[in-house]
C-alpha cells in the first residue's frame, strides 16, 4: 500500500481529470498552479452556427465565450481546476441536439465538482429588465448550488450594478444542467435586451469584478 500526501492526491486527481477531459475531446484544461484537486466544468453557451441571441451588434456566442474564459482564469488563480466545453466560437455538432450530446459528454467525463453553463438573457418586451441570473432544472441537481450562487452574485454584483439584490434563481428545462449527476446551473450574467447590462458587460473590468465574484462564490461552496 502507499500512503500518498495531501498534495499527492490532488495532483493524482488533476492528471486523472485531464486524462478524462481529453478522451472525451474537451476543448481546453487550465492547469491551477496550486491545487486544490477541486475541478469545474465551464460551457460557454452556444458557438459558431449557433451565435445565440444578437442585440447591438453584440453576439452571445461570442461574449459567452470571452466570459467563460475570465471566469477559468479566475478559477485557476483560485487553484481549480477547468475543463471547458469549446474554447473557439465554434459549434460541437451539426445540430443542436448533436452540439447539446457532446457537451453532455465532455461534462460526463470531466469527473468535477459542477457545472457553470455561460450565457446572456434577452427580454426585448421589458428592456428595463437586467441583472444576473442563474437557472437549474428542479429535475437535476443544480437547485441548491443555484440559490447559493444567486445570493452572492445579488449582493456582490446586481446591488452595486443595477440597485437589486432579490433577484431569484429560476427553474426551467434545461438539458445542461441535467445532462449529468454534477450539480449544474446556468448563469445568465445579463440581460442583452437593456442598454445598461450592454454597456457594462462590453467593459473588461466588470466581466472581471463580475467572474471573480462568480470564482470567489464557487471557492467558498465547494471547500
Ligand atoms: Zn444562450
Amino acid at each position: 500500500m502507499v500512503f500518498l500526501s495531501r498534495k499527492a492526491v490532488a495532483a493524482a486527481a488533476v492528471i486523472v481529470l485531464l486524462a478524462a477531459a481529453f478522451s472525451a475531446g474537451a476543448w481546453a484544461v487550465f492547469m491551477p498552479a496550486e491545487s486544490t484537486g477541486l475541478a469545474v466544468v465551464i460551457d460557454p453557451g452556444h458557438g459558431g452556427w449557433d451565435g445565440g441571441v444578437t442585440v447591438g451588434g453584440v453576439k452571445e456566442s461570442e461574449l459567452n465565450l470571452e466570459l467563460a474564459k475570465t471566469l477559468a482564469r479566475e478559477l485557476e488563480q483560485r487553484g481549480i481546476a477547468v475543463v471547458m466545453t469549446r474554447e473557439e466560437d465554434v459549434a460541437l455538432g451539426e445540430t443542436k441536439r448533436s452540439d447539446m450530446e457532446a457537451r453532455a459528454n465532455i461534462i460526463e467525463s470531466a469527473r468535477a465538482e459542477c457545472v457553470v453553463s455561460i450565457h446572456l438573457n434577452s427580454f426585448p418586451s421589458q428592456p428595463s429588465r437586467r441583472g444576473v441570473q442563474v437557472f437549474y432544472d428542479d429535475t437535476g441537481r443544480g437547485g441548491a448550488l443555484a440559490s447559493a450562487l444567486q445570493s452572492r452574485l445579488n449582493a456582490r454584483i446586481n446591488a452595486a450594478h443595477c440597485g437589486r439584490s432579490d433577484l431569484q434563481p429560476q427553474p426551467g428545462d434545461l438539458y445542461i444542467t441535467k445532462c449529468s449527476d454534477l450539480p449544474s446551473v446556468i448563469v445568465e450574467c445579463g440581460f442583452l435586451s437593456n442598454a445598461d447590462d450592454r454597456r457594462l458587460l462590453g467593459q473588461k473590468s466588470y466581466r472581471k469584478e463580475l467572474c471573480g465574484a462568480i470564482a470567489d462564490a464557487l471557492e467558498e461552496l465547494l471547500t
